[in-house]
């Protein structure tokens, strides 16, 4: 019997990546649904307000925002279903405050950032030169290509054809790692830890487990197309791609929690639709999950026993640590005059992957005041954690801890902002279970990490998955976590599954 279609393609999940699978697939001629869980779009790179304070989920620190080359995604995800966002340029990526007063701020200006850092390791100027101008090469050959699906064989002839040396260039840089690159140029134990930190940030693991094509592509860009805030908030880019894909048919349901992929049969096990929380059952073509592998394959997938390549990834990579966060609102006298908008504060080496070592700190109402009342600030902190140190608490213990943690964190934060806790208006703290909560991510995690030294990204799943028309976009998929790596996978993700359905 013919099964009754409700849509082309199901995409599962409004985080980044289904939202620019769903609108690249719409402007391709498909009819999507996308269906998510939560009241608005974004997942990690959503929003929420409490008391005049506009606070952004996860994500501040945009990349993809350039007006040229290929790699700017996020502008071109917006573009493809005719949007745009006004971007605020940020001057400095992260202003760095390490052991033994390692003060370094990687300004927008490549030479500035090159001069101070040599500055600081005047013995190493050569060895910094080299490993950066490395990563140029990455990241250049990454930018003479239009980014799509690495396993569509149409688009790899066309790119290849095109543009033969930089697609050699990135095939030699893909099993490789940054601290590969890094120690090649640089022996001083106290700047290679640097580079350490400059991959932790974004990758939760150091330079020697962080792929060469991802930190090309990371400490370049923000030289390249620079780091841009959205005006409005990080939850615009989401909100204006969800207006973008009704304006190009497709459609959006919130409060649409998916509880079931569906199989073909019992023994075929082929997606054939999804059953949803109220037990509304939809059907199409294709289904493309936005939710986390570890989700997909142990929560959605009821039936299935975990197939081996999803056995065989989750040998090679685990789950990252959640974070401790804390969204606060405080006076403008906080804030010293001149500081950057983002910044990382570490005391001590030994402590950089610990639980609750690195602190992270974004500021986003220095590039655009709208996001908080007049004379004040939004400073949304975070620090690695792991779930197991938030489970088996009785709620008074658990509220107990949280605050105690809180008041931790903002303590280590005077050595930066000296008047923070004087000047405190608002707190709310979230933890690895709110993580699990709003963003429906198994134990809250950031994404997946190698458990250990990888093939650069050679280990990283791509969308298609082991079950016929199953697809999977977002972090816990090549290139890994990140907005602008997101966009990436839900550019593949929409260009795949657009080739199968013959729209392409
Ligand atoms: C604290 C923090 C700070 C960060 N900082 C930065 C930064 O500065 N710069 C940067 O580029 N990146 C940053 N990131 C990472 C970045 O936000 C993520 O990598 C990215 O947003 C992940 O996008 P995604 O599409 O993979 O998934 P998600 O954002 O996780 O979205 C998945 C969506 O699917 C929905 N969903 C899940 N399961 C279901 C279901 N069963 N049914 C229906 N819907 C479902 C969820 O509700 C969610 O909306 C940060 C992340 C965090 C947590």
């Amino acid at each position: 019997m013919q099964q009754r279609l409700d849509a082309d393609v199901i995409v599962i999940g409004s985080g980044i990546g289904g939202l620019v699978t769903a609108t690249q697939l719409a402007v391709k001629g498909a009819s999507v649904i996308v269906l998510e869980r939560y009241l608005i779009a974004g997942g990690s790179g959503g929003y929420f307000e409490r008391n005049g304070y506009h606070f952004d989920v996860g994500a501040s620190m945009i990349f993809g925002f350039g007006d040229h080359g290929t790699t700017n995604l996020l502008t071109r995800a917006l573009a493809a279903v005719h949007m745009q966002i006004e971007t605020i340029p940020d001057p400095v990526q992260i202003h760095y405050h390490l052991p033994n007063n390692l003060e370094i701020e990687v300004h927008r200006d490549y030479e500035q950032f090159i001069q101070e850092l040599g500055d600081r390791f005047p013995h190493e100027r050569e060895g910094i030169r080299k490993f950066y101008d490395e990563c140029w090469k990455i990241f250049n050959c990454l930018n003479a290509i239009e980014l799509l699906s690495l396993e569509e064989w149409r688009y790899l002839m066309r790119v290849f054809f095109q543009n033969p040396f930089a697609c050699l260039g990135l095939a030699a840089y893909l099993p490789q790692n940054v601290g590969d690159i890094a120690r090649k140029y640089i022996s001083d134990g106290e700047l290679l830890q640097f580079i350490d930190m400059e991959c932790y940030c974004w990758s939760v693991v150091p330079a020697e487990r962080t792929p060469a094509i991802n930190g090309g592509m990371v400490f370049s860009d923000r030289h390249y197309g620079g780091i841009n805030y959205p005006k409005g908030g990080v939850g615009k880019i989401a909100e204006k791609l969800a207006e973008g894909l009704g304006k190009a048919g497709g459609e959006i349901r919130y409060g649409a929690r998916v509880t079931e992929i569906i199989p073909k049969a019992k023994s075929e096990q082929q997606a054939i639709g999804v059953k949803l929380a109220n037990g509304e059952i939809l059907y199409a073509k294709k289904v493309v999950s936005n939710a986390t592998r570890w989700d997909t394959f142990s929560n959605l997938l009821k039936s299935e026993p975990l197939p081996n390549s999803e056995k065989n990834w989750r040998s090679r990579y685990q789950q990252s640590p959640s974070f401790l966060s804390l969204h606060l609102g405080v006076e403008a006298a906080a804030i010293p005059e001149g500081a950057a908008c983002h910044h990382i504060l570490l005391e001590d080496w030994a402590d950089m992957e610990k639980e609750q070592g690195t602190i992270f700190v974004s500021i986003p109402t220095l590039l655009d005041p709208s996001l908080a009342p007049t004379g004040y600030h939004i400073v949304h902190t975070f620090t690695p954690s792991w779930m197991q140190e938030w489970q088996d608490l009785s709620p008074a213990a658990y509220e107990e801890k949280k605050e105690l943690a809180a008041k931790k964190l903002c303590d280590r934060l005077l050595a930066i902002f000296p008047k923070l806790e004087a000047c405190l208006d608002y707190q709310e703290i979230g933890t690895p279970r709110s993580h699990r909560r709003f963003l429906g991510r198994s134990n809250g995690t950031y994404g997946p990490i190698p458990t250990g030294k990888p093939w650069g990204l050679l280990g990283m799943p791509f969308n298609r998955t082991s079950v016929p028309d199953l697809y999977c976009v977002g972090d816990s998929t090549f290139p890994g976590q990140g907005l602008n790596a997101v966009a990436f996978s839900g550019f593949a993700c929409g260009h795949l599954v657009a080739a199968t359905l013959g729209l392409v």
